[in-house]
């Protein structure tokens, strides 16, 4: 009995962090970082990039997402509390080694655009950095549901070489499913964009809320609108193979202050429904 009142105090704790639905920490490059404060927190920042506040019942909470180009050592965060006064926090990024993951595109085009590409790819980079930028003072839940049944196929931050040339590092979660299963939206959140891209093919961006935006690439239809709110589940479109595929899949990324992270970080579950 003794043991178990001992236990009591931690056990609340754990409850009380469940409660707000956090992404696990994983200080590596491509990771999340969660500091908690027991000063109510108004903004926080890594470097200039903002980050991701939440209320919890003892102050703050915030979520800074770990660039994937990010080298291991020590990075800080700044906060700033509701009384002005600041405080920073130094946080130790360890190294993480990402496999390499070598792919053959039948589609040459996709690896070495045509000029005529370039263009369309420059116009394209704008429109997602633009949804990447987005802040909405909604707080977000982060526990996320997985958006599609099928199986992982490839895992964030692979080392890619498309046809032998070194491309940048995988920012997302592929997840293989036969073309026409739903996707779903794994959180509540708003429509940013509902477009058709050259790499992507066609994508979808959900903004769920302080900087907190997700994405669906390569589906065969996408069932939503710019401005629509959708909720936790609703079917957002359909797992496809439109532009650079070697099959059909989803791919998924999720972004934290406007940097790609392992969209797994935000899972209960290990595999897929
Ligand atoms: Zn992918």
């Amino acid at each position: 009995m003794t043991r178990l009142l001992r236990l009591l105090p931690l056990f609340l704790l754990f409850a009380a962090v469940q409660a707000h639905a956090l992404p696990r920490s994983e200080p590596v490059p491509g990771g999340v970082v969660v500091l908690e404060s027991d000063t109510p927190v108004e903004r926080a920042w890594l470097g200039k990039r903002r980050l991701a506040v939440l209320p919890s019942d003892r102050g703050s909470i915030v979520v800074a997402g770990i660039p994937l180009s990010s080298a291991a050592g020590p990075v800080r965060i700044r906060l700033r509390f509701s009384d002005g006064r600041e405080q920073e926090r130094t946080v130790r990024i360890r190294p993480h080694d990402y496999p390499v993951q070598r792919l053959v595109i039948k589609d040459k085009r996709k690896v070495e655009p045509l000029a005529e590409d370039l263009k369309r790819i420059r116009a394209e980079q704008k429109k997602k950095h633009a949804a990447l930028a987005t802040w909405s003072g909604h707080i977000p839940d982060l526990s996320f549901r997985w958006p599609v049944e099928g199986i992982v196929s490839s895992r964030f931050g692979l080392r890619r070489y498309l046809n032998g040339k070194p491309r940048r590092p995988h920012g997302g979660l592929d997840i293989a499913a036969p073309e026409g299963t739903p996707v779903h939206a794994p959180a509540d959140g708003t429509v940013l964009l509902a477009d058709d891209f050259f790499f992507s093919g066609n994508v979808v961006y959900l903004d769920h809320g302080e900087g907190v935006i997700s994405y669906y690439a390569h589906l065969s239809e996408k069932s939503v609108r710019p401005g629509e709110k959708v909720r936790a589940g609703q079917v957002i479109g359909k797992v496809g193979k439109t532009g650079r595929v070697t099959g059909p899949h989803l791919h998924w990324g999720v972004y934290l202050n406007g940097t790609a992270v392992n969209p797994e970080l935000f899972l209960d579950s290990p595999n897929p429904p």
